[in-house]
């Protein structure tokens, strides 16, 4: 067979094959306990679910326009101006099939081969593989568990060159939880307004799920907004992951450019999925600020755990549904069958021994950690990592 070179210059996502592992061990017959997806637990909120129903008696059945309807797009400059003081119009919104497809039409229509995107890692999955595919360089700039593995001014400067066309971010952040606050952001801005011809991608996608205070846009900084894309969707924060719903919040030259490329790959987001949205858009924010309150206190409980664990040092995350422990202690160690050298084989190792799924940290640019999700029941948290704690324990 002949497949094409493009297909060796990224890999599959981590995150999804850790899933199906998780997924095969327990057709197996095992008990898995699943700390490794990034999807909350949590069923949709009703009123958004009737708003799914009415769309289908209704008979939104028909082809949405590529760029998300009218209403929708009027909708999300609702949202933006309701949660974070942003003007935007309709012109500057796109609609897509979940953020992941924002941020792919962005790439496609921004990078040109030999194009540098600057990437802080850890950073989600995608991010690096998604540029691969376009045949941009990422540029990582490796940020500290010191500094709350946030990117400082200074770093962003240092790593800019003619050849940077773009820098990408999650706040909070996929996987450590890192949230920027507006002095942070304001001190980047600062060194996007001396270099014009970068763009600025900001993921909010985890916008809602906040422990620290008020979400901060770096869009909010007028004299570089129109380099800034925003990228949210509903997926996190109104636990819609199978509806695929993503947009992004940009120049009208930027919007057009991306609703050219989704044109023909995807055409517009599923109908009645976009229905819905306008209703989880527009109106009452309570069932996800009851989900996020639930979300704290696993994280809690999660911090507790894990000091437990003896050599294990983590962060405690502002934001997003994530611990990103570092485990380089365990490297080099063997329980007498096994040795484990690096995140990608601990992570194994806890899934054959623990019956435990988690995410390598290699895959997030950050081989010292591992990716433990508390989406999941606080039971099962706990079990889950009891199981690790032994397991852990078998390593000499
Ligand atoms: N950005 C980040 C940081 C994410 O973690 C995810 C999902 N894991 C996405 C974007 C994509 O979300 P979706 O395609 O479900 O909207």
């Amino acid at each position: 067979m002949s497949l094409s070179s493009r297909l060796q210059r990224f890999s599959e996502p981590e995150t999804l094959r850790m899933a199906k592992m998780g997924r095969e061990l327990r057709a197996k017959g095992f008990d898995v306990i699943d700390l490794s997806l990034g999807e909350p637990d949590f069923d949709t909120p009703e009123h958004i679910k009737v708003a799914a129903k009415v769309a289908v008696d209704e008979n939104w059945s028909h082809y949405a326009p590529v760029a998300g309807y009218p209403e929708l797009r009027e909708a999300v400059c609702t949202k933006l101006k309701r949660d974070n003081n942003l003007d935007y119009k309709p012109e500057n919104i796109l609609v897509s099939t979940g953020a992941k497809q924002s941020i792919a039409n962005l790439i496609m229509a921004l990078i040109d081969n030999g194009d540098e995107v600057i990437i802080p890692t850890p950073y989600w999955v995608s991010y690096s593989e998604i540029v691969k595919m376009s045949e941009g360089v990422p540029v990582m700039i490796r940020t500290k568990a010191e500094a709350g593995y946030k990117v400082s001014a200074a770093e962003v400067e240092a790593a800019i060159t003619p050849n940077t066309k773009l820098f990408m971010f999650s706040s909070p952040c996929n996987p450590t939880g890192a949230v920027y606050s507006r002095d942070e952001l304001a001190a980047l801005a600062e060194v996007f307004r001396k270099h014009p011809q970068v763009y600025i991608m900001s993921d909010e996608i985890y916008e809602y799920i906040n422990y620290s205070g008020k979400h901060e846009s770096i869009a909010q900084f007028e004299d570089i907004k129109d380099r800034v894309i925003i990228i949210n969707g509903l997926s996190k924060g109104f636990a819609m992951t199978g509806y695929r719903l993503g947009y992004i919040a940009g120049a009208p030259e930027i919007v057009k450019a991306c609703e050219k490329i989704q044109g023909q790959i995807t055409s517009g987001a599923n109908a009645v999925t976009q229905r819905a949205a306008i209703t989880a858009l527009t109106t009452d924010l309570a069932p996800s600020k009851a989900m996020v309150k639930e979300f704290e206190q696993r994280k809690k409980v999660m911090m507790k755990l894990l000091a437990e664990l003896p050599g294990v040092t983590c962060i405690e995350p502002d934001g997003a549904f994530y611990v990103f422990p570092d485990v380089s202690c365990y490297f080099g160690k063997s329980d007498g069958t096994t040795t484990v050298n690096n995140s990608d084989e601990l992570c194994f190792y806890i899934l054959e021994n623990a019956h435990v799924t988690t995410v390598t940290g290699k895959a997030f640019g950050e081989d010292k950690c591992i990716r433990i999700a508390y989406t999941n029941s606080l039971p099962k948290i706990e079990e889950g990592m009891k199981r690790i704690k032994e397991a852990l324990a078998k390593l000499k």
